[in-house]
This record gives structure tokens, C-alpha cells and sequence, in this order.
């Protein structure tokens, strides 16, 4: 009997970890930029050359790590029909008495990545789309060169990046779903044994960073969010900023559904419905009318910031 045999969840929680990973190198370095344009002027061409070359490194390995991520979260939905589709190789080559003795599952050598896509598409009820398949060989590619060879033409840029997680993500967990799990993995961190508040102002952060770094189409389609459309401040993204970061203002909510007469705003970052009354702002020279009306909170204009004085 073979024993230890991996779950589809232990698959994934593996392949998410290592996209966390990547996208902590790259939000990382997001978060740097802006102080570096504090020396303004003084940031000398060769400074900056020298700055963006040096995170080519970086931005590999995030890139190798995103593909790794990948591959479990690949091998996650091959598990979810069957761990056993998981063996390589015919009865021969299994691990030595493993047909008279319980041996563990990682005992045996299991697909190779350049099968997994194969292996799926053959046994699950859904086939990945054309555009997946294109792009897990062509990150497999990519992966080798940084891990085994060198490559001066790779350029890897921290939106491709950003937008490969998404998109593997909105793929293969459903669309929407990053927020969810970046909120969990940043729970799980070993800092969260000791700090278990600011994960949320951590995510408003980040998306503040999105909402700047992608396109409209891209955060529709990943996070149903129009950054063309008015956005509000989120009470319960405000709370969770006001220890660590109370400088920010999360505008992280917008009218849900959009119209004159909608009574509720939605926050993709914490995913929280508030009730608001539209009735005008009286505070100069505020021109909202989107006032919160939850019993939890003050009754704040989520325009401005202010409690109006009715
Ligand atoms: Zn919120
Ligand atoms: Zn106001």
C-alpha cells in the first residue's frame, strides 16, 4: 500500500505559498520605489541603471518561483481527480518492494512538468484554456534558464509578474480569489504568531499599488473593480490601517450595484458591504453624498472623512 499520499489542499497550499513568495519580492520592491524618489533630483541615470539591473535578479528568481507555484497548484488539480495520476513511470521502475512493503508516496518519482498539462487535460472534467497551457511552457522555459543557464536578453518586469499571479490564479482558484489568499497567507507567516493585527492594512497597501500599476481591464477582471468609477473610503479598511499605517486613506470601496440611488458600498479589499444614505456632505468644500449608515461605525461622509453636521 502506498501511504503518506498528498491531498489536493496540501498541493495547493504548497503552490500558493510559493506564489506569496514571488509576490512578496515584487511588492517588496514596489514599496521601496517611492522612498528612493525622495532623493528626487539627486537619482543620477547611472543610479537608476544601475538600480533596475540589479533587481533583474530578484524578479528571476520571483519568476522561477511563480512557475514552481505553478506546477503544484497543476498537480493540486490532477490530485483532486486522483494523487495516483501523480506516479511516473510503469510498475517496474516503482521504488524496490513496494508491492510487499507500505511505502511512502514520496518515495516514488512523479510526472514531469512538461506531462502535468497532458496529464490534466486527459482525466479532468475541465480542460485548462490555450492561453494556461501557452504560458505554463513558456514560464517553464524561462525557469530553466534562470535555474540552469544564463540568459542577457530575460528582462522580467514587476507588472508581468504581478499580472501572471492573477492571472494563474483567476484560472485555476476562480476569479476574485487572490485577495482571499494573499489574507490567508498572510495570517499563516511565522510574524503572525506574535502580530495577529495589520493584515488587513498590509492588503490595503498593496492594492493602493494596483489600482497604479495595472490596467482598468485587469482589475475588472480580477477583482470586479473600475478604477474609473468613484471610490470611497472603506470604514473597516480605515480601522484596520489606524495603528500601523493611519496616514492612509483607504479608498478602496465603490457603489455596489454603480447608481444615484445605491445604498451600499463594496470594499474589494475586504471584501465588506456597508450601508451608506445618500444625502450631500455639508462639509466645505466636500461634495459627497455617500454617508456611512451602519450601526457599527460613526456616521462618516465616505468622501471626506468628516461626520457631517445635520
Ligand atoms: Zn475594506
Ligand atoms: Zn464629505
Amino acid at each position: 500500500m502506498i501511504k503518506d499520499i498528498p491531498t489536493r489542499e496540501e498541493f495547493e497550499e504548497q503552490g500558493m505559498t510559493l506564489l506569496n513568495h514571488a509576490w512578496d519580492t515584487v511588492v517588496e520592491r514596489l514599496f521601496d520605489y517611492p522612498d528612493l524618489k525622495e532623493f528626487g533630483e539627486s537619482i543620477e541615470d547611472e543610479q537608476k541603471d544601475h538600480y533596475d539591473s540589479a533587481s533583474q535578479k530578484p524578479l528571476a528568481i520571483a519568476t522561477a518561483l511563480l512557475q514552481q507555484g505553478t506546477e503544484f497548484l497543476v498537480k493540486a488539480a490532477i490530485a483532486e481527480v486522483s494523487p495516483f495520476l501523480l506516479i511516473a513511470g510503469n510498475a517496474q521502475s516503482w521504488p524496490k518492494k513496494c508491492d510487499t512493503t507500505d511505502t511512502s508516496f514520496s518515495a516514488f518519482k512523479t510526472a514531469n512538468a512538461e506531462n502535468l498539462i497532458r496529464i490534466h487535460n486527459t482525466v479532468a472534467t475541465t480542460r485548462f484554456t490555450d492561453t494556461f497551457t501557452r504560458n505554463f511552457a513558456q514560464m517553464r522555459r524561462v525557469r530553466n534558464t534562470v535555474f540552469h543557464s544564463v540568459d542577457r536578453n530575460l528582462r522580467f518586469s514587476e507588472k508581468d509578474i504581478i499580472q501572471s499571479i492573477l492571472t494563474i490564479t483567476s484560472e485555476l482558484q476562480g476569479p476574485g480569489k487572490w485577495m482571499v489568499s494573499r489574507e490567508k497567507y498572510l495570517e499563516s507567516t511565522p510574524l503572525a504568531a506574535f502580530v495577529t493585527e495589520g493584515h488587513g492594512s498590509n492588503l490595503v497597501r498593496e492594492f493602493q499599488l494596483l489600482i497604479d500599476l495595472l490596467e482598468n481591464s485587469d482589475l475588472q477582471r480580477h477583482f470586479d473593480f473600475d478604477k474609473r468609477q468613484r471610490r470611497y473610503l472603506c470604514p473597516e479598511c480605515k480601522l484596520s490601517c489606524s495603528e500601523y499605517y493611519p496616514d492612509i486613506e483607504p479608498r478602496t470601496a465603490q457603489l455596489k450595484p454603480n447608481s444615484q440611488s445605491s445604498c451600499t458600498v463594496y470594499c474589494v479589499v475586504c471584501r465588506a458591504t456597508t450601508r451608506v444614505l445618500r444625502k450631500p456632505c455639508n462639509c466645505t468644500p466636500c461634495r459627497g453624498n455617500v454617508i456611512n449608515s451602519s450601526k457599527e461605525f460613526d456616521p462618516e461622509c465616505l468622501t471626506c472623512g468628516e461626520i457631517p453636521k445635520y
